[in-house]
């Protein structure tokens, strides 16, 4: 089966030469009708070199930004006792799953004119590719994954805290660690600190799943740690996957013109995604639990960096395990690829408290990205810091939303206290102050300004063609566009070009131009989300949305995570309603196996369920166990097949089921986001932003297709 991971690691090599090719054949005249030449030795033949505006832009952070302080790099590089000497670590279905080569051209130069300095240096020490010792006892192995692994001593054997995100990664880490400090002693407990996929997906390479049924292995969690896995990614997870691909620059290589790294660690690896529902549950502000001999006290930590999530301090060896709630950047108050906005008053919270539980005698602090800070000293300046980051954002937003500043206004209004400014730590190498101020405001007062015009706007398609009309057409916003693109108005010139982009989807050299204003945008971020997100717009624009195989749906650890009453909500989800109009009924379902029943209805065109209840006159009673409606969810049998074979029982109507599924939807991680950029070949359906994919057979109806779990 190939995974959507697969097609997106495979996707930038074929994308770059499906550029070229693409490009030369279909393209070429109208890119030499750009005035800007394009970029030797630039992945794309259409890009462009940063312009002068772009270079002072990149000058001045250099200048201004506290490159004295060097101890991040001391940090990082402390304890060091074994580089990974393979620089690719490859998947069980035969591709690359980790790839630190690519990377490699990042200490190739001091500076790059196409790099913002700081993300430059943040992708430098992220660089970081081995074994570590923490402190005796303690173990990292960084650079794997986006996330870090990390090996705590216990009486009887290794407590593993974060797992990383697939199998191969962690068997590597497991194999370099085994080969230097782990004595050959097993595994005996296992630790996730949260929800987020880059903290537990690897799992299956350290455990058995019957030694954690047997209770022989803890797997210590934060209470409702299952129900929170998937379904922040459930309901709204193909728009999620697609927003991936800019956030994460998904179509980009690895280059200074492209991806450099994503802040909170070089990416994410592509292998096999596990998961083992734990056995022990953290559930009170403060639990002291004995793991493995060792004495830990957690802090449970709910609604900060991830819906449920909690800190570890080992006070026997001074330890302080900060999860990702500190780490070596601002985090996402919002982030880019769409999530519920967090509070990050609560999370300061959490941080204070941790500061003045543990912080003012831990003697190491470590986390699941980035490197462990060191002396009690350092640590508070961290904690303490980092509890400001997110205490100010939070107040000092509402301050100005109260003084009438928009979200609308924000980023340009919005600065952190220079005391903070000055802090490596708390820059933005995940969120920007510009994007999480705007989710500030999200979370409070929501997304509207309070002016009437933009209260039930147009769609940006259907107001555009008056702009370019009373603008005086194509031509001239051209002109205009390109004036303000070479006197450095980048912002300026996309406000016009992309209203003619909106007018005039087929219009490549409108196009073309936007993505030469978008690339310049791109090059002077310092935070990777930004940065990738005009960068692979600028992409798009050029090439389109490249052909590719489309994803397949999760693997059936993830699903089993998946409640059937979260599946019942995204078959309501998956539903076309507009081709339900009419249709009526009412269907029992019952799960012998877990006891659970519902009752499902389809009214209204709206399909709903509720958990519990049974009608009295349904017209169909399925019944199933939960493990067999599961190889349903997972696309490994069908329902009919299921039916059939006698698996499933049904009583009454059984063509509803053929009613309702004929209804479902296969959502395509592909739809256009850009005008114009679609991939040709696929047919788009009667209404805006679908794109219905003829590429790939249909998932199973009753497939729950939640694709990926998504990191971070
Ligand atoms: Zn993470």
């Amino acid at each position: 089966m190939t995974t959507r991971r697969q097609f997106m690691v495979s996707v930038p090599a074929a994308a770059a030469a499906f550029a070229l090719a693409d490009q030369l054949v279909l393209d070429v005249g109208r890119a030499r009708a750009q005035q800007i030449d394009p970029l030797q030795g630039h992945f794309h033949i259409k890009g462009k070199a940063p312009s002068k505006f772009t270079l002072d832009v990149l000058k001045q952070a250099k200048a201004t930004l506290p490159f004295a302080d060097k101890r991040d790099f001391e940090e990082q590089k402390k304890g060091l006792i074994a580089p990974m000497k393979d620089l690719k670590i490859m998947a069980d279905a035969g591709h690359v799953a980790w790839d630190m080569e690519r990377f490699q051209f990042l200490e190739a130069q001091e500076e790059f004119d196409s790099i913002h300095p700081s993300l430059l240096r943040q992708s430098v020490l992220n660089n970081n590719y081995g074994l570590y010792e923490v402190i005796p006892g303690i173990y990292q192995v960084r650079g794997f994954d986006l996330s870090d692994i990390s090996f705590v001593r216990g009486k009887t054997g290794w407590i593993v805290f974060d797992p990383l995100v697939t199998a191969e990664v962690v068997r590597a880490a497991w194999k370099l660690f085994q080969e230097h400090v782990g004595e050959g002693l097993p595994v005996s407990a296992v630790i996730y600190s949260h929800t987020h996929a880059d903290h537990w997906g690897g799992v299956r390479a350290i455990v058995d799943e019957a030694d954690v049924r047997s209770g022989k292995i803890p797997v210590i969690a934060p209470i409702d740690f299952m129900d929170f896995t998937i379904s922040e990614n459930v309901f709204a997870g193909n728009a999620m996957n697609r927003r991936l691909f800019y956030q994460y620059g998904l179509l980009l290589p690895a280059s200074p013109h492209g991806y450099v790294g994503q802040g909170l660690g070089q990416a994410v690896s592509a292998g096999a995604v596990g998961l083992i529902a734990p056995n022990r549950y953290v559930k009170e502000a403060i639990e002291e639990i004995e793991v493995d001999g060792v004495p830990m006290i957690f802090q449970y930590t709910p609604n900060t960096e991830a819906p449920r999530e909690m800190n570890t301090y080992i006070p026997r060896m001074k330890a302080l395990w900060m999860a990702e709630n500190v780490i070596a950047s601002l985090h996402n108050i919002y982030t880019l690829r769409g999530a519920q906005v967090r509070d990050p008053l609560n999370w300061s919270k959490y941080i204070s408290e941790a500061l003045y539980r543990f912080g003012l005698e831990a003697e190491v602090m470590f986390a699941s990205h980035h490197w462990p800070r060191w002396g009690n000293e350092r640590i508070q300046e961290v904690l303490r810091g980092q509890r400001d980051l997110y205490a100010h954002m939070n107040n000092q937003v509402l301050h100005l939303a109260n003084q009438g500043v928009t979200i609308n206004q924000i980023h340009n209004v919005y600065k952190l206290p220079e005391g903070l400014q000055d802090k490596w730590f708390c820059r933005g190498y995940h969120g920007s102050p510009e994007h999480n101020s705007r989710g500030v405001i999200q979370r409070y007062l929501g997304f509207w300004d309070c002016n009437p015009t933009t209260l039930i706007p147009l769609s940006p398609s259907d107001s555009a063609p008056l702009y370019v009309e009373m603008m005086g057409g194509a031509e001239k916003i051209l002109a205009r566009g390109r004036e303000l693109h070479d006197e450095g108005q980048y912002l300026l010139a996309s406000e016009i070009v992309n209203k003619l982009v909106q007018a005039e989807p087929q219009n490549q050299v409108a196009k073309d131009l936007l993505a030469d204003i978008f690339e310049q945008i791109g090059y002077q971020q310092e935070n990777p989300g930004l940065r990738n997100s005009f960068l692979a717009a600028a992409y798009e624009l050029r090439t389109g949305i490249p052909q590719g195989e489309t994803a397949d749906s999760s693997g059936p650890d993830v699903i089993r995570a998946m409640s059937t009453e979260l599946f019942l909500n995204f078959l309501g989800i998956r539903m076309d309603s507009r081709k339900a109009e009419g249709m009526r009924f009412t269907i029992n379902l019952i799960t012998p196996d877990n006891g659970e029943k519902f009752l499902v209805e389809l009214e209204n065109a709206t399909l709903t369920n509720i958990k519990g209840f049974l009608a009295n006159k349904p017209d169909l009673t399925l019944t199933i166990n939960r493990s067999d409606l599961e190889q349903t969810m997972m696309g490994a049998k069908t329902l009919e097949a299921q039916i059939a074979d006698g698996t499933a029982k049904v009583d009454g109507d059984a063509g509803i089921l053929t009613q309702l599924a004929s209804i479902m939807v296969d959502f395509d991680p592909r739809f256009e986001i850009m005008p114009g950029t679609k991939a040709r070949g696929t047919e788009v359906a009667s209404y805006p932003g679908y794109v219905e994919s003829g590429i790939k057979g249909k998932a199973d109806p009753y497939e729950a297709v939640p694709r990926q779990t998504i990191a971070e």
